[in-house]
């Protein structure tokens, strides 16, 4: 790992007012180089094979300690899961509702025109959520549709045919 990682993760870390311990650094640097949008189960086996004394109660306070600080996002995945992704670059997310794929998507006018609209207010965070259906779960059920489509067209015609 390199030093600038380091030195972002905890220069991150000193400017939410939050002490710079080894898990926190650990959860943080996991995320940082795993932008896979993990959940706490899996978070907690990859800090655990760092630090093998993190219990789980530690790492799940971890997790909530960064995400009151602004730290780290909380996304509500397929199933109520609840995922964990690093917030160091501001971006957005598309969420699958039927596979629960999660894609980053760049923050661009979104965040210019929500820092406008509420200048007045103290933005503290701006989360854009795109839901919808990936590319191949659109795909699965256009083909499962089709199926279902041509039988149809198929008896129309067959009842056609016989009255003529
Ligand atoms: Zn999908
Ligand atoms: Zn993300």
């Amino acid at each position: 790992m390199s030093a600038d990682v380091r030195e972002i993760i905890e220069g991150q870390l000193r400017a939410a007012g939050l002490k710079v311990t080894p898990q926190r650094y650990a959860v943080l640097d996991y995320l940082w180089s795993n932008r896979t949008h993990p959940t706490a189960e899996e978070i907690e086996a990859a800090v655990n094979q760092r630090f093998p004394c993190a219990s789980r109660a530690t790492v799940y306070n971890t997790l909530h300690a960064l995400h009151e600080a602004g730290l780290v996002q909380e996304l509500y995945g397929q199933g109520g899961v609840t995922r964990y992704d690093i917030k160091v670059e501001p971006h957005h997310h598309f969420i699958c509702r039927r596979c629960g794929q999660l894609e980053d998507i760049e923050a661009s006018a979104v965040q210019v025109e929500a820092r406008e609209k509420f200048s007045d207010y103290q933005v503290e965070s701006i989360e854009v959520v795109v839901r919808g259906l990936c590319g191949e779960c659109q795909r699965d059920l256009e083909n499962q549709g089709e199926g279902e489509n041509h039988a149809e067209h198929r008896g129309e015609s067959d009842s056609f045919e016989y009255r003529s």
